[in-house]
C-alpha cells in the first residue's frame, strides 16, 4: 500500500488556499492541511509529525514567510521537510531571499496548477529517495522521515532502535586504505537491506553509524539481529581488526523526534565495556542521568574553583603505638550549588581525563602550604601533610618547580609536605613514573605510594622505586576479618616494608580490633575512620592545638627479642648480653611464648630459647610457631647445654635458626643474634617476593580471566 503524502499549505489568502488545495481534492493518497498564518503553520506542524512537503504561498505575509522559512530550517526536527514558495512574478528579491532560507523551489503567480503539482511530486520524492550513494542506504533525514511515518502506521507495535557503530574503523582505513573501509561498510549496509528488509527502517547516518529501526514482538529481536549481523561479518572482522558495536534503544515515547531516540541508541555504546566486554547495551536513564552530570560538572568546574566550592579537609593520621596524631591527608571536596557536596571520587576520574585536575591539585596544595604556615606561624604543634598527586600532575614538566616554589613562597621545610602517589600511577609506563617520581624525591620531598596492593605493581620492581612510606590499601581492612589470607598479606607487607626502609600507613581503620592487629604486625600509622573522619581546616586545628597542650612521649622504636626460660635469672643473663640495643619481652614457657607472640609479633624480630621447660618444651613451641602463618618467619635460637648434642640437631630440623650452647661469651652471642636476624630478613624477603608477585600475578589472570 502506498503511504499517504501530507502537505501543509500555508496561504493568508483565502482564494490562493482554496485554487492551491484544488489541485490534490480528488486524490486519496494527498493528505492537505492548511494554515492562515506562520504561527498557525508552526502549531500545525507541531500537531502533525508526518508533513512531506510544505507550500508556503507569499501573498500578505512575506516577512513571515521569511521568518517562517527561516525557523522551521533551523529546527532540527522540522529542517528535512522540503518547502516551495509561490511568490508573485517580478518579486525575484524575495525569491532569492526564501532560496537562500531553505527553500527547495518556487512557482510564480498567478500559478500555474500542473506545474505545482509536478513540483510538488518531484520535491516530496527527491527527499523521500534520497539515498547515501556509496552504500545505496538512506541518508539520516530520509531515515527519520520514513520511520516516523512507520510509527505513526502501526501505533500497536513496539519499535526498537539500534545505533550500529564499527569500532576501529578510523584504523581500518589507516591501515589498509579507503577501499578496505568502503567495502566494510558497503558489506554492512547489505546485511542491513537483508537482515530489516521490509519490517522495519535503516539507514546510515554518517561514516561509520548505522542505524535501524525494527519491531519487537518477542523483546530479543533486536540481539538476534545484531549476533546475527555480527557473525556474518566474522572474516572480515578477523582480517581487518575491527568490531561491530550496537547500542539499542527501546522507543517508549514515540512523540519523540526520530533524531533523538537515535541519539538516545547512540548514547547507550557508552556502556559498552573495554574489549573483552560485550558489544551490545541499552539505553538506561541512570547512565543518561550520571552523562548529564558529567557535562554539568565539566562546564561548571573552572568557575566553581574561581568561587571557592572546592574546599580542602584533612583527616589525621595516627601513631599505631602512641595513639597520638602523627600527620593528616588532604582531601578535596566540591560542594556544588546544585549537585550538592560531590564526592571526589566522582569528579577526580573525569578531571584526570580532560586535565583540570592539575589546576585542581595545585589549588590544594597551597591551600595546604597556607594552613601549615597559618599553624608555624601561630607555634601551634606541626605534623606534615600528605597531598594527592594525580599522575596527570606529574607529567607536567615543572611539577618539582611548582612544589618548590610553594615551599618558598609559605617559607615553609619539604618535610612538611608529603607526597602521595597511586600505585595504579605506576601501572602504565612504569620507568617514566619512577624517573619522574625520583625528581621530586631528589628535591627533597618525601614520598608515599597510595592505595598499595590496589594495583599489581611487581614487588621486585618496588625496590627500585624512591619511596619512603607504604600506604596499605583500604581493601585489606575490610576483608581483615573475613579473611586469614588479607591477614598473612598483610603481615607481609608491613615487614617487607621495614626491610626495605619504607614505614607503613594503614587505610581505612574503623575498628579498635583492626587497630591492635596492625600493631601487633608492626604496622607505623594509621588513617581511618576509628581514629577521625575528615575534618574541616578550623576542627583540624584545633586538633593541633591541644595536641600541643599534651606531652610527647618521644616512643624509639627497637628491635624486640623474646626471650624464653623457666629460670628468670638465665632469662636476665641473656638480656644482658645482648645489651640495651633492643627492646625484651619475656616468657617462662612455651605456652606463655605463644601468648607473648599472640599479642606483640609485629614487634619480635627474633626468639631465644631454652629446650627444657614445663608445660610446653622447645621442641613443641618451635613447632607451634612453624605452624603459624603471622610467626613462621621469625627466626629461632636455641639455648642448649654442650651436652645436648641430639637436641641440637633436632631443634635445628624442626626449623630453628641456630644454637647457642652454654656457657656462652655474651659478645659471640651477640654478634650471633645479629647474623641471624639480617640473614632470616634477606632470605624471607627473597622468597616473600617471589611469592607475593607469583600471587599478585595469578590473581590478576584470575581477574581477567573472570572479566571475559
Ligand atoms: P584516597 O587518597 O585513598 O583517600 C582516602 C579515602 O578514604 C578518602 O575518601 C577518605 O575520606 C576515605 N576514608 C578515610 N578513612 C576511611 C575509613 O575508615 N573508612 C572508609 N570507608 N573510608 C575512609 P575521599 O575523600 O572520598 O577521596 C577519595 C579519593 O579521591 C582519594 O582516595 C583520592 O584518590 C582522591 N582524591 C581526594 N582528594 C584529592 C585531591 O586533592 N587530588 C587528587 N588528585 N585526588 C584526590
Ligand atoms: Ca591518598
Ligand atoms: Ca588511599
Amino acid at each position: 500500500m502506498k503511504d499517504q503524502r501530507v502537505i501543509l499549505i500555508v496561504s493568508a489568502a483565502e482564494e490562493n488556499m482554496a485554487a492551491v488545495k484544488k489541485i490534490w481534492e480528488d486524490e486519496p493518497e494527498y493528505k492537505l492541511l492548511q494554515a492562515s498564518s506562520q504561527v498557525k503553520a508552526k502549531a500545525a506542524l507541531a500537531m502533525n509529525n508526518d508533513v512531506d512537503l510544505i507550500f508556503l504561498d507569499s501573498t500578505g505575509m512575506e516577512e513571515d514567510g521569511i521568518a517562517f522559512l527561516k525557523s522551521t530550517k533551523k529546527k532540527g526536527e522540522y529542517a528535512h521537510i522540503p518547502i516551495i514558495v509561490g511568490a508573485q512574478s517580478g518579486s525575484n528579491e524575495w525569491i532569492e531571499k526564501a532560496l537562500a532560507e531553505g527553500a527547495e523551489d518556487f512557482v510564480l503567480r498567478p500559478y500555474n496548477m500542473g506545474l505545482i503539482r509536478k513540483r510538488v511530486s518531484s520535491a516530496i520524492n527527491r527527499n523521500l529517495h534520497d539515498r547515501d550513494p556509496l552504500t545505496n542506504l538512506y541518508t539520516a533525514t530520509v531515515f527519520y522521515n520514513q520511520t516516523k511515518r512507520l510509527l505513526l502506521k502501526n501505533p500497536d507495535i513496539t519499535y526498537t532502535m539500534l545505533y550500529f557503530n564499527v569500532k576501529g574503523f578510523t584504523l581500518v582505513n589507516d591501515f589498509y586504505g579507503g577501499e578496505v573501509g568502503d567495502s566494510i561498510l558497503k558489506e554492512l549496509a547489505e546485511m542491513l537491506r537483508e537482515d530489516v528488509g521490509k519490517r522495519g527502517t535503516y539507514g546510515r547516518i554518517i561514516a561509520d553509524n548505522f542505524v535501524c529501526c525494527i519491531p519487537s514482538v518477542n523483546g530479543d529481536e533486536e540481539v538476534f539481529l545484531y549476533h546475527h549481523i555480527e557473525d556474518r561479518l566474522k572474516t572480515l572482522r578477523q582480517k581487518y581488526h575491527f568490531n561491530l558495536e550496537c547500542g539499542i534503544y527501546r522507543i517508549e515515547d514515540r512523540r519523540m523526534p526520530v533524531a533523538k531516540m537515535c541519539d538516545r541508541a547512540k548514547f547507550a555504546l557508552m556502556d559498552i565495556k573495554g574489549s573483552t566486554g560485550k558489544r551490545y547495551a541499552y539505553y538506561n536513564t541512570k547512565t543518561a542521568e550520571t552523562y548529564r552530570d558529567e557535562q554539568r560538572m565539566i562546564a561548571d568546574m573552572e568557575w566553581s574553583l574561581k568561587e571557592g566550592q572546592f574546599f580542602v579537609m584533612l583527616q589525621p593520621i595516627y601513631d599505631a603505638v602512641t595513639e597520638r596524631p602523627v600527620g593528616a591527608e588532604a582531601l578535596v571536596r566540591w560542594k556544588h550549588p546544585e549537585l550538592g557536596v560531590v564526592r571526589p571520587d566522582i569528579f577526580i576520574p573525569l578531571f584526570e581525563k580532560n586535565g583540570f585536575i592539575r589546576q585542581l591539585d595545585w589549588y590544594v596544595w597551597e591551600e595546604v602550604c597556607k594552613l601549615l604556615a597559618r599553624l608555624l606561624g601561630k607555634g601551634s604543634t606541626i605534623c606534615p601533610i600528605s597531598v594527592n598527586v594525580s599522575r596527570i600532575d606529574l607529567y607536567h614538566p615543572g611539577v618539582e618547580s611548582v612544589l618548590e616554589c610553594l615551599m618558598e613562597k609559605y617559607h615553609l621545610p619539604k618535610s612538611l609536605l608529603k607526597l602521595e602517589i597511586t600505585e595504579t600511577a605506576y601501572t602504565e609506563k612504569p620507568q617514566e613514573i619512577i624517573r619522574l617520581v625520583s625528581k621530586l624525591r631528589e628535591r627533597g620531598f618525601e614520598l608515599l605510594m597510595d592505595d598499595f596492593g590496589s594495583g599489581y605493581s611487581s614487588l621486585n620492581m618496588l625496590k627500585e622505586m624512591p619511596i619512603d612510606t607504604l600506604k596499605i590499601d583500604m581493601k585489606f581492612m575490610e576483608e581483615l576479618s573475613t579473611s586469614q589470607r588479607a591477614g598473612n598479606i598483610l603481615i607481609s607487607i608491613v615487614r617487607m616494608a621495614k626491610l626495605l626502609n619504607m614505614s607503613t600507613v594503614a587505610e581505612g581503620v574503623e575498628t579498635r580490633e583492626q587497630l591492635e592487629f596492625l600493631r601487633n604486625v608492626g604496622c607505623d600509622r594509621i588513617q581511618g575512620y576509628y581514629f577521625s573522619k575528615p575534618l574541616t581546616l578550623d576542627e583540624y586545628e584545633a586538633l593541633m592545638e591541644e595536641e600541643g597542650r599534651r606531652e610527647n612521649s618521644g616512643v624509639i622504636h627497637k628491635k624486640g627479642v623474646l626471650v624464653i626460660d623457666d629460670v628468670r635469672m638465665l632469662r636476665k643473663s641473656m638480656m644482658g648480653a645482648l645489651g640495651d640495643s633492643y627492646c625484651y619481652f619475656e616468657a617462662a614457657n612455651g605456652k606463655e611464648a605463644l601468648q607473648v607472640l599472640q599479642e606483640h609479633a609485629g614487634a619480635i624480630s627474633i626468639v631465644i630459647t631454652d629446650i627444657m621447660m614445663p608445660e610446653m618444651d622447645g621442641f613443641e613451641l618451635i613447632e607451634a610457631m612453624k605452624k603459624n602463618s603471622v610467626f613462621s618467619h621469625i627466626p629461632i635460637i636455641v639455648i642448649t647445654a654442650s651436652e645436648e648434642r641430639e637436641s641440637e640437631i633436632k631443634a635445628l630440623k624442626l626449623g630453628a635458626m641456630d644454637v647457642i650452647t652454654k656457657p656462652y661469651d655474651p659478645v659471640i652471642v651477640s654478634q650471633r643474634v645479629k647474623n641471624v636476624m639480617q640473614l632470616s630478613e634477606t632470605e624471607w624477603l627473597q622468597m616473600e617476593m617471589s611469592l607475593m608477585d607469583r600471587e599478585r600475578r595469578e590473581a590478576m589472570l584470575s581477574n581477567r580471566h573472570q572479566e571475559k
